[in-house]
């Protein structure tokens, strides 16, 4: 493949198959874009016949036959060895060999990440860590995790597992996690882990967004809330911080939305726990919204 080549990439996500062209002179506008049902309720041979169908669908858009290497994002682990996944909420791809079966199936390569890592690429390379060495690409929703990218290569570790910070414990929690561990990140700061901490601090049943607009608002514990997300959020990016030192964060997800992570009191927080003097970490909102999976499967092939 040339440099000048059109790069492939596919996001598979729960509920949808995304599927892009882009040219890597100009990866913000991508030649063709589209998507599919994931359709996960039907199982593992439905979910590859939807990939592969999107491919298809790629190639009828563009009147190109599908390149030698196509990006592929997921959700979970992608084993470096097997290239089968691990911890993904789809539940029926794990263990499977998705990338051999996708290989089989349309005689081509396909270069994994899962989806974390993709947000990261694309950031790095097109959003708000260009020209950055080293950029910090968390995930602050549902889940809590990151990707690394560094001179604009993903860091992938000894176990495909760089960057899970979301599953380090964290000073004097006990929740139990579904990872089977306890006290980690996200049992904390998730967003579905702030809306408990909100209900058992006797609120009612809100999602996040409303938490935060009642904490505007002035209402007591929905202020606590969002100190518990500042304080929590702070010691455990410290602890990511003091290992890896990025240039830059670009915090997505849904609880990246949330402006108190943005704010000077939030990074006096953080410089409580770093050990350092002071902390001029850039760290800012993505700048490609919904299009930093798919666009950063297809950067995989670059
Ligand atoms: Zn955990």
């Amino acid at each position: 493949m040339t440099q000048n080549s059109p790069l492939w990439g596919i996001d598979l996500g729960g509920t949808k198959v995304e599927g892009v062209i882009m040219d890597p002179q100009n990866p913000n506008v991508p030649i063709h874009r589209l998507r599919r049902d994931t359709g996960s309720s039907h199982g593992y041979d439905h979910i590859l016949s939807q990939i592969v169908g999107v491919i298809r669908d790629l190639e009828a858009a563009s009147g190109l036959s599908h390149p030698s290497s196509i990006g592929i994002g997921t959700p979970g682990i992608v084993d470096p060895v097997t290239g089968s996944l691990k911890n993904s909420n789809t539940v029926c791809l794990n263990g499977r060999p998705l990338r051999d079966d996708l290989d089989t199936a349309l005689k081509c390569s396909f270069v994994m990440a899962n989806d974390a890592n993709c947000f990261a690429l694309a950031e790095a390379i097109c959003g708000a860590g260009q020209n950055e060495e080293v950029v910090l690409g968390l995930i602050l929703g549902t889940g809590v995790g990151s990707g690394i990218v560094i001179n604009g290569k993903i860091l992938n570790g000894h176990h495909g597992i760089a960057g899970e910070w979301g599953h380090n414990p964290l000073c004097g929690e006990s929740r139990l996690c579904y990872c089977g561990r306890r006290g980690c990140v996200e049992t904390v700061i998730a967003g579905p882990s702030l809306e408990r901490f909100y209900q058992e601090n006797g609120g009612d049943k809100v999602r996040l967004p409303e938490i935060v607009s009642r904490s505007q608002a002035g209402e007591l514990r929905a202020i606590q809330t969002m100190e518990l997300l500042r304080g929590k959020f702070a010691e455990a990016i410290a602890a990511v911080i003091n290992i890896l030192d990025p240039d830059v964060i670009v915090i997505g997800g849904g609880v990246g939305n949330v402006s108190l992570l943005y704010e000077k009191t939030t990074r006096e927080e953080i410089l409580r726990h770093l050990f350092n003097s002071e902390i001029s970490t850039s760290i800012v909102r993505p700048q490609l919204g919904d299009s930093a999976g798919v666009f950063g499967a297809a950067l995989l092939t670059a």
